[in-house]
């Protein structure tokens, strides 16, 4: 049995992971996908203390190598459920195996919010993306739009105009949640429009996306697209974990900034739990926080 089970692996559960390794706990850390978590998708992070400019996936691979040099384990497997009876955590896992801790830390992240629009899932590979690194080589010399307002979106449609024909810019409202600078630099590119207090209503194409209904100020138009590139902010990821938590109405672990969550022995740390400010920056504060927390727990056993 592990000392501490981490649950996911993006930069929350890769901090926790060294922190508790430096206070001599056993750590296994079991990440579903890719180590680093959603930075692994973002060109570049510069507003990480201590780095200019770096890739969010050498910055994942960075914290995962830190983890594993103080000595973390690591297991590439989906955990699909967690039972807690006293100080004994059992992970489930896709593959069927199980995993016991004497405590869990939650930093399971966010997921990509969809737009929620008719043929969407059916859509996504064949023009409907969530990722503009992992996908935006695919489109090419096409013509494309982001959807969404926040810092995700604009570095989208920043990494989308280097290579696509046009890039259509797509917001709800009319002023942007993410950073002035880079709504200035995508203003000064040529084949980028901004298409504001606009509202994405149909998707079309059979097979594959061919095009978009939008609304704006009461009137319909069509895009003629090949790709559109849903960057709308993230949702939680832990239905699995839901009875050992208490979630607050936007489905957040409700765990305050000492990362406890109601059931002892679970800590919940990172993009998962209920913040007023979702960065690299609190993420990687909530792994020390939690795994501190953690090896208290587990000296008081
Ligand atoms: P976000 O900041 O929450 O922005 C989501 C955007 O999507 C908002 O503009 C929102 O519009 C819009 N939106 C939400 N639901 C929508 C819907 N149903 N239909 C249409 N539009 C919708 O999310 P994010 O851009 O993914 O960023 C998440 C966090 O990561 C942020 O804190 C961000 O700063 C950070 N981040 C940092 C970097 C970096 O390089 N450091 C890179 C990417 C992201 P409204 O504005 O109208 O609400």
């Amino acid at each position: 049995m592990y000392d501490i089970l981490v649950i996911g692996g993006g930069p929350a559960g890769l901090t926790a992971a060294t922190y508790a390794r430096r206070a001599g706990k056993s750590v296994l850390i079991l990440e579903k996908n890719a180590f680093g978590g959603q930075i692994t998708w973002s060109p570049k992070v510069e507003n990480f203390p201590g780095f200019l400019s770096i890739a969010g996936a050498e910055l994942g691979d960075r914290l995962l190598e830190q983890a594993m040099e103080q000595g973390a384990e690591v297991e590439l497997d989906t955990v699909t459920g967690l039972q807690a009876e006293g100080a004994c955590f059992t992970a489930a896992t896709e593959f069927g195996g199980t995993f016991q801790g004497r405590t869990a830390i939650l930093a399971t992240g966010a997921r990509p919010r969809a737009l929620g629009l008719a043929r969407e899932e059916e859509l996504v590979g064949s023009g409907i993306c969530y990722c503009a690194v992992c996908d935006g080589a695919f489109y090419k010399g096409r013509d494309v739009a982001v959807s969404g307002g926040g810092n995700s979106a604009l570095q989208d449609a920043m990494l989308l105009s280097e290579s696509c024909r046009k890039v259509w810019l797509i917001h709800r409202r009319d002023s942007f949640r993410g950073e002035a600078k880079l709504v200035e630099a995508l203003k000064a590119r040529e084949n980028v429009e901004f298409l504001l207090n606009a509202r994405i209503t149909q998707l079309l194409g059979q097979e594959a996306l061919s095009g978009i209904l939008v609304e704006q100020q009461g009137q319909s138009r069509q895009l003629e697209i090949e790709g559109l590139f849903v960057a709308i902010g993230h949702q939680p990821d832990h239905e699995a974990f839901a009875s050992l938590l208490k979630l607050d109405p936007g489905g957040y672990a409700d765990a305050g900034e000492d990362c406890l969550s109601p059931t002892p022995g679970l800590f919940v740390a990172g993009d998962c739990r209920a913040k007023s400010v979702r960065q690299l920056t609190t993420a990687v504060a909530d792994g020390a926080v939690a795994a501190l927390a953690a090896c208290r727990y587990l000296d008081s056993l």
